[in-house]
C-alpha cells in the first residue's frame, strides 16, 4: 500500500471527530472518501497531511510512518492536499501561486521549470492567465489552479478535498475528467466528495464515513449498484 491509515482518531477539545478510521490506498488507485456533512472527511485528510494532530492511530506512506511529521516534510515525501475551498492566494498571480506549490523543489530549479511546463500543458487556461491575480479567476479556474499548485510539488499521492464544491455542472465534469487524467499519468488519488455518483463512477474503491467511523467500503462500481447508499449513509434521498 502506498498509503495506509490504521485506527486514526482526532479530537477537537472534548469533541471526538474520528473514532478509529482505517483505510488503505494502493499505488495508482482512485479512492473516494464519502460521507454526509460533519462525518469526518476533512478531519481525515487534514490529519493524514499533518495539518491537525491525530490523538491516536498510525499513518504510513510507502511503508514509512509519517504520523506526527509536519506537512512540509510529508509534501517532500510525495503526498499533498488540495484543500477544501481551494485556498489560492487571491492577491498573488497565477504564476506566483504555482511557484509557491514548488517550494519543496526549489522554485527556480530546472525541475520546477519542467514541472511548470507539464502543469500548464495539463491546464492550458492557466497559461493564458499567468499574470492575472488568482482572486479574479472564476471558481472553476481557481479549483484548477489549486490542483495545479499541488501538482507543482510532484506528488505521488494527491488528496483532493471536495474539488467540485460550488461549481457548475459542466465544470464539475471537467474536474472529474482531470482527476481521471491525473490517474492515467500515474498519480494515486484520495478524493473526498459529496458528489457521490460521479465519485463512485471514477473510483476504484470507496469508503463511506458516518460519525467519524467507516461504515461501508467496497469497489466503486459495487457501491454504485447498492441501493440506498445515499439515503442510508449520506443523509440524502436516494
Ligand atoms: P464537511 O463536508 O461539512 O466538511 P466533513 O465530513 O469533512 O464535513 P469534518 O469537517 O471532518 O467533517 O468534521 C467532523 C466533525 O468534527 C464535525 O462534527 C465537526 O463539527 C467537528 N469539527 C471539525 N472541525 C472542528 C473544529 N475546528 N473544532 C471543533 N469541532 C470541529
Amino acid at each position: 500500500m502506498i498509503l495506509s491509515v490504521k485506527n486514526l482518531t482526532v479530537h477537537y477539545g472534548p469533541i471526538q471527530a474520528l473514532r478509529g478510521v482505517s483505510l488503505d490506498v494502493a499505488q495508482g488507485e482512485i479512492i473516494a472518501l464519502l460521507g454526509a456533512n460533519g462525518a469526518g472527511k476533512t478531519s481525515t485528510l487534514n490529519a493524514i497531511m499533518g495539518l491537525i494532530p491525530a490523538s491516536g492511530g498510525e499513518i504510513a506512506l510507502n511503508g514509512e510512518t509519517i504520523g506526527g511529521l509536519p506537512p512540509e516534510t510529508i509534501v517532500r515525501r510525495g503526498m499533498t492536499l488540495t484543500p477544501e475551498g481551494r485556498q489560492v492566494f487571491s492577491d498573488l498571480t497565477v504564476e506566483e501561486n504555482l511557484l509557491l506549490g514548488a517550494f519543496s523543489k526549489r522554485p527556480r530549479s530546472a525541475f520546477a521549470a519542467a514541472k511548470r511546463e507539464e502543469v500548464l500543458t495539463l491546464f492550458p487556461l492557466l497559461r493564458e492567465r499567468l499574470t492575472q491575480a488568482a482572486g479574479t479567476l472564476s471558481g472553476g479556474e481557481q479549483q484548477q489552479l489549486a490542483i495545479a499548485r499541488s501538482l507543482m510539488s510532484d506528488p505521488a499521492v494527491l488528496m483532493l478535498d471536495e474539488p467540485s464544491l460550488g461549481l457548475a455542472p459542466q465544470i464539475v465534469d471537467r474536474i472529474f475528467e482531470l482527476i481521471a487524467e491525473l490517474r492515467q499519468r500515474g498519480l494515486t488519488i484520495l478524493l473526498v466528495e459529496q458528489n457521490v455518483e460521479q465519485s463512485l463512477e471514477i473510483a476504484d474503491r470507496a469508503y463511506v464515513l458516518a460519525n467519524g467511523s467507516v461504515v461501508l467500503s467496497g469497489r466503486g462500481a459495487d457501491l454504485l449498484q447498492t441501493t440506498g447508499v445515499e439515503r442510508t449513509y449520506l443523509g440524502r434521498r436516494g
